[in-house]
């Protein structure tokens, strides 16, 4: 049996994966212990890729669909005909009838990723969606405005914080999403065990406000509200109008 060591390309955590093959067949994938960053943490989805890698459903050549059926072809033959419908679609409605969609497993895949570009430039269209467009824009745009690079993201220090305070988020299921924090809920343990303090405000009891010290639930709705009213409180009312984050990491 031999071992290769992977990146997990489902979601932006990243986790080391250890791949136990032998011959062809995975015979079991586990957390990779000695991946600084993720430390031997998996979520399901880490572990059942094996399953999906042998799913007999799993599309393994390409297919073309006529007269109502679907059809295996040659590579060669899957891309002329995505370009011939293509075209003919763009011919009759022009270019921005095309829409891009870019997923988590194109962008963590480096032959995929490279290859977009040149596939988004020559479709000529102004429509590009990603995983990004739903969940990660506005924190995209802060970072252009703040750092000049939208892909400069700032994330929480973890390791070295006192007092975390979580904000309608649910790292305990994501593992942060573009915050990459595989193995959150013993990284919260490890701050506790410092002093440290976690706060949550989040209308729903998720899985991360259990986790909390203090779990601050506001009405479904107000969460704007409530952020625009924590940054002018910390920025003009000082200590008169602290969040409770401050009471609570005082209390510690
Ligand atoms: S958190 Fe799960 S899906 Fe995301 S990289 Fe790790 S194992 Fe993969």
């Amino acid at each position: 049996m031999k071992s290769h060591y992977r990146i997990c390309p489902v979601c932006e955590a990243g986790c080391g994966l250890e791949v136990s093959v032998d011959g062809t067949e995975v015979v079991r994938i586990r957390g990779n212990t000695n991946d600084h960053f993720s430390e031997g943490h998996l979520c399901p989805k880490g572990v059942a890729l094996a399953d999906l890698h042998t799913d007999p459903r799993r599309i393994r050549k390409p297919q073309i669909r006529a007269n109502g059926e679907t059809l295996e072809v040659s590579s060669d033959a899957a891309f002329a005909e995505a370009g011939r419908r293509l075209a003919a679609v763009r011919a009759r409605y022009g270019n921005d009838v095309v829409a891009n969609y870019v997923g988590n497993s194109t962008a963590h895949n480096v032959g995929l990723s490279m290859g977009l570009g040149t596939f988004a430039r020559g479709a000529a269209t102004r429509n590009l969606y990603t995983a990004s467009s739903v969940d990660q824009l506005p924190k995209q745009l802060a970072a252009e405005l703040m750092f000049g690079n939208d892909m400069a993201l700032a994330v929480p220090d973890i390791e070295h914080t006192d007092c975390l305070l979580i904000l309608r988020a649910n790292p305990a299921v994501s593992n942060g999403s573009l915050w990459m924090v595989p193995k959150f809920r013993e990284k919260v343990r490890a701050m506790r065990a410092r002093g440290g303090a976690l706060v949550v405000v989040d209308p729903r009891r998720t899985e991360t406000a259990r986790l909390a010290d203090e779990h601050v639930s506001i009405r479904p709705g107000a969460m704007p509200g409530c952020s625009r009213h924590l940054s002018i409180c910390s920025r003009s009312q000082g200590e008169r109008c602290r969040p409770r984050i401050a009471r609570t990491a005082r209390r510690r």
